[in-house]
């Protein structure tokens, strides 16, 4: 389990939280992990919840997205690819990118510790939906 090479104590909730973003790859926000949980994992509220990711952002385990202004997203995902998020449904997915030049980054003395590539447009079942419609 990741929570135990980081030190983390491996409280119930902790595990549940992180067994849930491994679980549903579908980036989920503190409410939607919320709802996904609560029924199972008594006590469990979303403070707890906020904060256990805040503790799982801070130790590196997950990605914190803040690809949508109203919500944050959570990833458990951390190898690098890039997110696209769909305007008409919200639904987000990953995308796979390749590595940047690195001999590029290392000619400029930076030390890259993140990345967030955000993309937007619109899935293929909205397209699939308005094609549908318009016939
Ligand atoms: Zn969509
Ligand atoms: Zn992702």
């Amino acid at each position: 389990m990741k929570l135990h090479r980081t030190g983390i104590k491996p409280s119930i909730q902790r595990v549940a939280v992180m067994e849930y973003l491994i679980e549903h790859r579908i980036h989920p926000t503190v409410e939607q992990i919320f709802n996904g949980l609560c029924m199972n994992v008594p006590p469990l509220s979303k403070a707890t919840i906020y904060n256990t990711l805040k503790l799982f952002v801070d130790k590196g385990l997950i990605q914190m997205l803040r690809i949508d202004e109203r919500n944050v997203h959570y990833d458990a995902d951390i190898s690098e690819h890039a997110h696209f998020k769909c305007t008409e449904c919200g639904s987000l997915f990953d995308i796979p990118i390749k590595h940047f030049n690195v001999e590029i980054v290392n000619s400029m003395k930076l030390l890259i510790t993140g990345c967030h590539l955000y993309y937007f447009g619109r899935c293929g079942k909205c397209i699939d939906l308005e094609d549908h419609n318009i016939k």
